[in-house]
């Protein structure tokens, strides 16, 4: 297996969001669904999904 620490899951779709090495604040939104998560630790990877609200 390829080491998937550094990949970013789309919470919602499973999909993997696509970026370059994400930086610590950084958005990243999943190209087949939307969804926005928002990097909280870059060691190890941790994201959140952003809930939007408007
Ligand atoms: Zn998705």
């Amino acid at each position: 297996m390829p080491d998937t620490n550094n990949k970013v899951l789309c919470p919602d779709c499973q999909a993997e969001i696509k970026g370059e090495s994400p930086m610590l604040g950084d958005i990243l939104e999943c190209q087949e669904c939307g969804t926005e998560v928002e990097i909280i630790s870059t060691t190890p990877l941790r994201y959140r999904e952003l809930i939007e609200e408007k």
